[in-house]
């Protein structure tokens, strides 16, 4: 056998009773017992006899496929250390497939925790969709989604994502499918038939004399430049249908400053309460409604 370089601390103990030599010519020397109680793979491998250098007769050697930039952040998870960070998704990809082939289960949920977490899903839902896909992960595809929700209109071509070559065109027509699906059912919750949101929005209206004020139809008048801007809403929550799509409504903005009529209005107005309070309330309304859309998963 050729020899090796040595790995970095701690896989360069002269005490370990094992070697993992990778495919650029790195040596781990590791212990059985921890590789043993980390993957059922290795714990099979290592029963078998194995191969050992001239230079450490009593220690046996296997050579992997992998290189050690993606073994040594995925032994280190096995070991009393900060758990190491991972930078891109290609490498998350590529540890993910790695710890599923060797069965490092505590590894799995690390690296799938580290897909969804928010450096990746904030700056790129749609790649976290695609990897989480590509690796057969159910749970993480679905927070993607989720996430992809607030991408106005998903499915135009305005941003490029490499991991798009992970999946295939059912797979990514699923997650337009999901995208179009929760923009019908939030744009539903901005309608004055919809008894939630007007219970809703006459609970989060300031305590006020003004609300006694009855229209014909029965409906307190100061609900009424809400009513308007509802289809407005709608319209919004459809090309984007995240629980913060209200915030960013102007419509809804300039509905709320239609209640200065009323000096005691006016002056929760000023401070940003009601509009704050309805903004919560559509949003809260929304999250109900997506959150009951199932994604679509064929693993
Ligand atoms: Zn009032």
């Amino acid at each position: 056998m050729s020899s090796a370089h040595i790995a970095n601390t701690p896989f360069d103990d002269p005490g370990a009773d094992f070697i993992l030599r990778t495919s650029d010519g790195v040596d781990f020397r590791v212990f059985r017992a921890v590789l043993s109680l980390a993957s059922p793979v290795f714990k099979d491998m290592l029963s078998l006899p194995q191969p050992t250098l001239p230079s450490t007769p009593e220690t046996p050697v296997v050579t992997i496929s992998e290189n050690s930039a993606v073994l040594e952040p995925l032994l280190l998870f096995f070991y009393p250390a900060v758990p190491p960070t991972i930078e891109s998704l290609e490498d998350v990809r590529i540890m993910l497939l790695t710890a599923t082939k060797y069965d490092f289960e505590a590894a799995i949920q690390e690296v799938s925790t580290q897909l969804v977490s928010p450096r990746f899903l904030e700056t790129n839902p749609i790649g976290v969709y695609c990897v989480a896909c590509h690796c057969g992960l159910e749970a993480e595809a679905k927070a993607a989604a989720l996430q992809a929700l607030n991408i106005p209109s998903l499915g135009r071509p305005v941003v490029e994502v490499d991991e798009l070559a992970l999946i295939n065109i059912p797979t990514y027509h699923r997650l337009l499918r999901y995208h179009f699906k929760c923009g019908e059912v939030a744009a539903g919750v901005s309608n004055k038939d919809n008894w939630s949101l007007v219970g809703m929005a006459v609970c989060r209206l300031p305590f006020c004399d003004c609300a006694d004020v009855i229209d014909d139809e029965g409906v307190p008048s100061r609900l009424l430049p809400i009513f308007d801007v509802l289809p407005n809403i709608a319209d919004e929550l459809r090309r984007r249908p995240s629980p913060a799509t209200a915030a960013q409504s102007v419509h809804l903005k300039d509905a709320v400053e239609k209640l200065r009529g009323c000096n005691t209005c006016s002056r929760e107005i000023e401070n940003g309460t009601t509009l704050r309070e309805l903004v919560d309330g559509i949003g809260s309304l929304v999250r109900d409604e997506v959150e009951k859309v199932p994604l679509e998963f064929k693993d």
